[in-house]
């Protein structure tokens, strides 16, 4: 039996105080109800956190606000009234063959550094593989097929290749194509033969030289948005972990596991569910079909650990971040973080965070600290970046479902679990991670305001999930600037 008075009571559960949750409980808020926000983490923000010590400022990876949509832009600068949300330029390089490449490729800097035999090769076999690709129209249905017929062999061997698998941890054949026209910035050989031709002003349509980023870390737009709905009558409940959710004549209970007070109850008649889509259908009471909880097993995300030093030195590179595609280094990113700000670091000091590509609970993910630091520091003295004395403080941060895992079947289970959920009429599930779909920033926090509106207009609520089936997403079109009246 529950005890009625420990019930914590609420029109709408809002699972997760990420950049989606939080977008949903504003939309709630907006409809004049009133939502609480279960959050396991001790800080809001998701994956678009920021962890702050020592006067240093650490993202999980590099997280630039690239809006597609005005609202989005408006929304979030009326959150900066102290005019703290920066354009920021990008910096960005390849670290390939003991060589340092502009990225998107440049013309002299790729004839200087591959040398003028490798370059017409990559060009021409890039050309001849898009001519027949064109003729052909040959199926695409595997990451490496896309790449293959944007690219050519050469520059598929020599990077995407390469890249993609270190950063999946199989093979690109292993990888569906749908992944590939949302995420990689430059579309094809056309557009880097393009890009390679000196013209003033033009920039590469897929690629975005700018973006916004606040002072004091990614993270300072969820803790606004955090604050803005506290005002506004909601509460966040961290270090709330929901770990079943039982259904009710008239609503749901959710059980929460607090760190601290042990087990708390949650009671509404909504949720709207951003935490990892697999993981919310297996807390579902009573249980879900068997073929469902096949299918939800079936998905998988790819995790990443940061390992974040902070150095006693002013510079590493003059990059914002860095690629790293061959195998025999063990991060693929490097992110220079007072590059992204320059107080994201004390005066005369750098922020560094190494991208380890990895499975939650492998060696990469499970080695202590000061094992991963001495492979890491070994790795960037093989680039020529020995950073060895100058390290004074060193830890990890994780993001366990850091890429949803688009399979070559993943298609079929998540349909699946789509139209199961489609037969609740109470429940929303969006985000990144609860729509197991590849979103930005900027999609997650359109998602959590759409979620609200579906939540409460049954024509939309079945049309929500569908729509987000077939979104493409390109980097083009961005709404950077302030609104022009
Ligand atoms: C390495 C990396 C780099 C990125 N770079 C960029 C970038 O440059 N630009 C960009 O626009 N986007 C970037 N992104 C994507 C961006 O991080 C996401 O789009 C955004 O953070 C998704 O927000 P969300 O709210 O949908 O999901 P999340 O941030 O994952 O929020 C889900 C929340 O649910 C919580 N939760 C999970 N389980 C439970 C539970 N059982 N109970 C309670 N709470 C729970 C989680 O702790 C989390 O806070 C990047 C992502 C990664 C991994």
């Amino acid at each position: 039996m529950h005890d009625e008075k420990n019930i914590v009571k609420s029109d709408v559960i809002v699972l997760g105080a990420g950049l989606a949750g939080l977008a949903s409980a504003f939309g709630v808020l907006g409809r004049g109800q009133k939502p609480v926000v279960i959050e396991k983490e001790a800080i809001v923000g998701g994956m678009s956190c920021s962890i702050r010590r020592d006067g240093f400022v650490f993202d999980l990876g590099g997280h630039r606000f690239l809006p597609h949509n005005i609202k989005t832009t408006e929304y979030v600068r009326a959150l900066f009234k102290d005019k703290t949300l920066l354009l920021r330029n990008r910096k960005s390089q390849i670290y390939l063959g003991g060589k340092f490449l502009q990225y998107p490729p440049e013309a002299i800097d790729l004839l200087r550094r591959l040398g003028i035999a490798t370059s017409l090769k990559c060009a021409f076999g890039g050309l001849c593989a898009r001519i027949r690709q064109g003729i052909l129209k040959e199926p695409e249905n595997t990451l490496k097929d896309w790449l293959m017929h944007r690219f050519g062999q050469d520059l598929y061997d020599i990077y995407f290749g390469p890249y993609s698998a270190k950063l999946w941890g199989v093979d690109p054949d292993q990888i569906s194509s749908e992944w590939a026209p949302q995420r990689v910035s430059v579309s094809s050989i056309g557009v880097v033969i393009r890009n390679l031709m000196p013209a003033k002003g033009r920039a590469i349509k897929t690629y975005a030289r700018k973006f916004l980023y606040p002072v004091g870390g990614i993270g300072r737009i969820p803790e606004l948005m955090a604050g803005q709905i506290g005002g506004m009558g909601s509460k966040v409940f961290l270090n709330h972990c929901a770990s079943k959710i039982t259904r009710h004549e008239n609503g749901y209970m959710v059980e929460a596991e607090d760190g601290r007070a042990g087990r708390r109850l949650f009671f509404a008649k909504k949720i709207i569910s951003t935490m990892p889509l697999s993981e919310f259908v297996m807390m579902l009471e009573p249980r879900v079909p068997p073929e469902v909880l096949n299918a939800a097993g079936s998905l998988r995300f790819r995790s990443v650990r940061f390992l974040n030093l902070m150095l006693n030195t002013d510079e590493v590179t003059k990059n914002t971040w860095l690629y790293v595609p061959e195998d025999k280094f063990t991060f693929f990113r490097i992110q220079e973080f007072n590059k992204w700000c320059p107080k994201n670091a004390p005066r005369g000091k750098v922020g560094l965070s190494l991208e380890v590509a990895c499975q939650k609970g492998d060696r990469l993910w499970s080695m202590p600290d000061e094992e991963l630091l001495d492979i890491c520091l070994m790795d960037l003295k093989k680039m020529r970046v020995d950073l060895e004395k100058k390290v004074i403080g060193y830890f990890s941060t994780y993001a366990e479902h850091a890429y949803p895992f688009y399979s070559l079947d993943y298609r079929r289970h998540l349909q699946k679990i789509y139209r199961f959920m489609e037969s609740f009429d109470s429940i929303v599930v969006t985000g990144r991670q609860g729509l197991f779909r590849y979103l930005n920033m900027d999609r997650a926090l359109e998602v959590g305001f759409e979620a609200a509106e579906a939540l409460y207009d049954p024509a939309r609520r079945l049309h929500f999930l569908r729509d987000k089936e077939d979104r493409k997403y390109l980097e083009s079109n961005l709404h950077l600037s302030k609104k022009k009246r």
